[in-house]
Parts: structure tokens; C-alpha cells; sequence
């Protein structure tokens, strides 16, 4: 099951937004998909049911709350969240009418996770081609990640009785540390995060909060990537069982992802396919949830295009 919209993407551009951030990554993997499966379809957009300002009290604080009702106060968190992404004081030259047009959209980005969470949990497996929002706090955006879409979709599932107990595998080359700081104190959601040791967030003022299960690797570690990751999954094999898992599959570990901090993870095509068939086996019978998270330049989109063509 594949969860795809066009107009899903954060598409800078159109929100007269100048960040060098490109996001068409969705849109080739569809196209490469579609080649070989002329079957698949984008869902109707008016499936998706937006998020409300309030759930994101699900996740975030008070304060965020705030800043996320009052469109002055947005464009300056909006500063903050996308300040590596390049210059932010494009977010400046925008009005508030755009203020709002953007958050409309990234309420119904993190809509688009809860339905595609509401289909693996259904389907058994789902990958939404976005979302995976995992540097996104308590307190604020943080990373390009506005809001927690991982965390607030899970909540809002355990909230309806759907499930209870989940598990967040995070094999994006930086730390998960918005997911494991909202879920700090839960007991119902573990989080696994393979990352790399130094870099971003982790070399950053920014206070970290473990995850459940934290695996590192320092420069020239790739070929102890699959071993740890299978160890890992053992780990959570034992302590579970959940109701469901997501994965946040960020493609940017790839050698050659085009993102300067993430290049203390070089990992093969064939490393990662081997990791994604990894996780994929998993636990066989307990449903998955995919999302994208971070994957940068020319590549990226190829590195989820390999691993669900061989689902499909
Ligand atoms: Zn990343």
C-alpha cells in the first residue's frame, strides 16, 4: 500500500519560499513505481482529513499551541525550524495569508500520516511517500521538521482504542531526537535510533534525550551498520510485542546523499536494501507504517524506489 499525493510535497516554491531544500523525491519515486505497476493511483486529497491545531496538543506544548494559532508567532517558529535549510530569512518576505497556507498544509501532511498509519494498521503495510518529521520537540520545530507527525498519528490511534503499544525504528542518519524527547515519559511507544555519533543534532546546543535504544556509528563504521541493526531488532524482539511499528526510513545514510552533515554514514544501495529487507522481515505479522524522513540530492529517491519495487 502506497499512501501519494503531488501536492503533498513541501514544495517551497509555491509558497514563494527560496530554500535550497529539493523535494520531489515523492514524485520520482511514484513515477518509477508506476512504470512497473500502472495499477497505482495517487489518493484523493479530500481523503486525507487535515489535522486540527488541537491535536497537536496530542504531542507539543502549550507554547507550541500558541505559536501555531497566531501567524506572527508561526513565521518566527517557522525561522527557527528551517534555519539549516539555508537562508531563513525567506521566511521574512512572506505575508500571513502564505503563513497560513503553509500551516494548512503541514497540518495536512501530518493528516496524511494518520490515514497511512489507519492503513497499515488495516493493510498490514503502508508507506506514505513523506512525513517522518522526527526532529520536531516538544517545545518547537526543529531540522525542517515542523511537528511531530510521527508521535501525534500514534496518539491519535491509541486515543481511538486502535492500538496500544508501538515501536518508532529510526534508521535516518540523525538521531531521532524530537521522537524520543515527546515520548520520554511513555511507556507505550520505545524508539530505536541508528544514527550517527557526532554531527547534527547531536553536536548542536540542543539538550538530547535518549531513545529507548541508541546505536552510533563514528566514521568508517558502515560495515558494522547491518550487524547492529540486527542485534538491535533483537533487542525490541524481546521486549515487545507491539501493535505496530514505523518506520522512519530516511534515505540520507546513502554515500552518496548530497547533505554536507550527513556524511558520516556512507552506506551502499545494497547496504540499505539489506537494511530496509531487514526491517521489513521484521516481526512478520505486526503492521508497519513507512515514512521517508530525510534523503538529500539527486539520489534519494532511488534508495526508497529499490526497496518497494521489490514489494511490489
Ligand atoms: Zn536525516
Amino acid at each position: 500500500m502506497i499512501l501519494y499525493h503531488p501536492d503533498l510535497g513541501t514544495h517551497f516554491k509555491k509558497f514563494g519560499i527560496n530554500l535550497p531544500l529539493r523535494d520531489d523525491r515523492a514524485d520520482r519515486v511514484f513515477e518509477t513505481l508506476k512504470e512497473k505497476e500502472a495499477t497505482l493511483a495517487p489518493i484523493e486529497i479530500e481523503e486525507i482529513e487535515r489535522l486540527t491545531l488541537k491535536d497537536l496538543l496530542l504531542v507539543h506544548s502549550k507554547s507550541f499551541y500558541e505559536k501555531w494559532s497566531d501567524l506572527s508567532l508561526l513565521k518566527e517558529e517557522l525561522k527557527v525550524t528551517y534555519d539549516n535549510g539555508g537562508d531563513p530569512r525567506e521566511f521574512d518576505k512572506i505575508d500571513l495569508k502564505t503563513v497560513e497556507r503553509f500551516r494548512d498544509h503541514i497540518l495536512l501532511q501530518g493528516g496524511a500520516t494518520v490515514l497511512a498509519l489507519e492503513w497499515a494498521l488495516s493493510r498490514k503495510f503502508c508507506f506514505f511517500l513523506g512525513g517522518g518529521m522526527h526532529h520536531a520537540r516538544i517545545d518547537s520545530g526543529s531540522g525542517f521538521c515542523p511537528i511531530q507527525d510521527i508521535v501525534i498519528a500514534l496518539r491519535k490511534k491509541q486515543e481511538e482504542g486502535r492500538i496500544k503499544k508501538a515501536l518508532v525504528i529510526d534508521v535516518d542518519a540523525h538521531m531521532g531526537d524530537g521522537t524520543s524527547e515527546v515520548t520520554k515519559d511513555d511507556d507505550s511507544i520505545d524508539t530505536l535510533s541508528l544514527h550517527m555519533a557526532k554531527q547534527w543534532p547531536l553536536e548542536s546546543e540542543l539538550s538530547i534525550t535518549p531513545s529507548t535504544l541508541d546505536i552510533t556509528f563514528e566514521r568508517g563504521e558502515d560495515h558494522l551498520y547491518l550487524e547492529r541493526l540486527k542485534e538491535a531488532l533483537q533487542f525490541f524482539k524481546e521486549r515487545g510485542p507491539y501493535d505496530v511499528i514505523v518506520v522512519v526510513a530516511g534515505a540520507d545514510p546513502h554515500e552518496k546523499d548530497a547533505l554536507l552533515s550527513s556524511q558520516d554514514l556512507r552506506l551502499t544501495r545494497e547496504q540499505l536494501l539489506a537494511r530496509d529487507q531487514m526491517i521489513h522481515e521484521f516481526n512478520g505479522q505486526v503492521p508497519q507504517l513507512w515514512l521517508m524522513a530525510g534523503g538529500y540530492g539527486d539520489q534519494a529517491h532511488s534508495i526508497y524506489s529499490q526497496f518497494l519495487l521489490t514489494l511490489i
